[in-house]
């Protein structure tokens, strides 16, 4: 749930769109499909189901597009730095092929509703790069080329590229895209919301009632609908231990001008250390940069992770100005595949689109593909790749490690102790309270906030985020604002404000 207009950085696509002021639910109302998220994989897929002549109603906690959708990098691609040898080695072919297909058709779907809906989006045609200055990582490079041409996808072997500094070797797609991401999603909402369809904004969905039909909840109101997709993030209506099994990921980025030309492509290091791309919006030509990825609430001092990337960029590029910098998160399944279809195995009416792993601008795009096939009961070729309830034995040692990871950051938060020194302006630190573990902050304007620094999702100890003044939960990646107010799930509620005992 984004509030935006307090995070510290406001993304690039944030400072070059319009805002959004859709109502918020005041009647209950009765629709074909409820969406929960207004995303790329909400708005995605409700404006394919609304062209099947499905009524649709988007249920956004906050304003749309506001959420990780308004903080990505917004590359379109199939190219997702290494998959298609690790799909292939530990699957088949097969699912390396489909889960190509669905990311091309995801670009495709894209470009068609730029094109019929004339939309103004900065939507331009580009190659994408996965590069490497390492020797040792050239067999790596072969090996994913050999298999994205076995799935059918326009992969060549470089070894030049358009960027100022050598690499040992690349992959390169041809014809994948760039945009601007809320510029195109706004102008899908736009076509949504009327004819007995609707986007309602600042409205929470609390709960699910799974009957037929089933009803969404509301903190203003209920939705009826024969079939509902969470299109949350992170499913906020988690029946099938989603928490579990989701790892999230949190990343920087910065757009930057140049003295000089930028190169025309995007680009990304094998490890994603380092990602780049152009863009050009209302005339500028910009510089894409970012990495310095770590799990959500693991970063340490993040104001260093900025600072990095800015030494890096400045080292391999005549940087003249800094215009922007914002950093989100993303979340990761055990086998890299995003889920998408039944939330459980069960569910009859039930859907949910997660797990992206840094590509949901094609994998979100591909999820409402997929969920439009799914509720219309038409076969879909990818459905069985992404289904969420896919059990795959070689994940298994990943799920251990990952929840040893969630309980040592729940053991560790509670034994964390930071003095309750008085904090100097602008810093947070989480501290012992009476009654337990405490978030202090210390606004650059005087106020001083204390909160419950314990995650109302799960009780995991939050830590705080020093860039971009937040509360982040190590353990599943919720996330509050410096004042306690949660702006990412999985948590729905904020943290309780501890009073003052001095
Ligand atoms: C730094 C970074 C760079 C990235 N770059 C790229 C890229 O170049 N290309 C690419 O393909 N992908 C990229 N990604 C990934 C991509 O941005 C995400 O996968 C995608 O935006 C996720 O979209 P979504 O619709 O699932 O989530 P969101 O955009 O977060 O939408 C979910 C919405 O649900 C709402 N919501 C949550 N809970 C509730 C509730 N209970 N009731 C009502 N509403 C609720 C939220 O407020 C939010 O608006 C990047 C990710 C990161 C972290």
């Amino acid at each position: 749930m984004a509030i935006i207009t307090e995070m510290v950085h406001p993304s690039l696509w944030l400072a070059t769109s319009d805002s959004t002021n859709y109502p918020s639910i005041t009647n209950d109302v009765t629709v074909d499909v409820a969406i929960v998220g207004g995303g790329i994989a909400g708005l995605t897929a409700a404006l394919l189901l609304k062209q099947m002549g499905k009524r649709v109603a988007v249920v956004e906690a906050d304003r749309i597009v506001e959420g990780v959708t308004a903080y990505t990098t917004a590359k379109l691609t199939s190219l997702h730095t290494l998959i298609y040898d690790k799909l292939t080695q530990r699957f088949d072919a097969q699912t390396a092929l489909a889960y190509g297909a669905a990311n091309q058709a995801a670009i495709e779907l894209v470009a068609q509703l730029v094109g019929s809906y004339r939309i103004n989006c900065d939507f331009n045609y580009a190659s994408a790069y996965t590069y490497t200055m390492r020797q040792d990582e050239v067999a790596q490079i072969e090996a994913e080329v050999r298999a994205a041409q076995s799935a059918g996808l326009p992969a060549q072997l470089v070894i030049e590229t358009p960027l100022p500094f050598e690499v040992a070797a690349a992959v390169r797609f041809d014809n994948q895209a760039w945009f601007h991401p809320r510029n195109y999603l706004l102008a899908l909402a736009s076509e949504i919301h009327s004819d007995g369809s609707y986007i309602f904004e600042k409205t929470l969905a609390k709960d699910i009632d799974s009957g037929e039909p089933c009803q969404v909840k509301t903190d203003r109101g209920t939705v009826t609908a024969t079939d509902v997709v969470i299109a949350s993030h992170f499913p906020f209506y988690d029946k099938a231990f989603y928490f579990a099994r989701l790892e999230p990921h949190f990343s920087y980025l910065m757009s930057i001008t140049l003295n000089g030309p930028v190169p025309e492509g995007m680009f990304i290091e094998t490890q994603s250390e380092h990602t780049l791309r152009r863009h050009v919006t209302n005339g500028q030509e910009m510089l894409l940069v970012g990495g310095q990825g770590h799990k959500t609430g693991q970063g340490g001092d993040t104001t260093e992770r900025y600072q990095r990337i800015e030494e890096w960029a400045r080292r391999h590029f005549p940087v003249k100005q800094i215009l922007h910098r914002w950093a989100t998160q993303d979340y990761t399944t055990p086998d890299e595949i995003p889920y998408i279809g039944r939330l459980t195995p069960t569910s009859r009416h039930l859907y949910v689109a997660t797990g992206f792993k840094g590509w949901g601008m094609t994998s979100g795009t591909a999820a409402g593909l997929i969920l439009a096939d799914l509720i219309a009961g038409r076969p879909n070729p990818w459905a069985s790749v992404f289904d969420p309830n896919r059990f795959d034995l070689d994940s298994v040692p990943k799920l251990t490690k990952q929840n040893l990871n969630v309980a040592n950051e729940f053991a560790k938060g509670y034994l964390l102790s930071d003095e309750d020194a008085a904090l100097p302006r602008g810093q947070g630190s989480v501290v012992d309270g009476p009654d337990g573990k405490e978030g202090h902050y210390h606004a650059e304007d005087g106020t001083y906030y204390r909160v419950s620094a314990v995650c109302p999702h799960m009780k995991c100890v939050l830590s705080w985020n020093p860039a971009e003044k937040t509360w982040d939960c190590g353990c599943h990646g919720s996330r509050f604002g410096a004042d306690g107010r949660v702006i990412h799930g999985p948590a729905l509620s904020d943290l309780e404000s501890v009073e003052n005992g001095d």
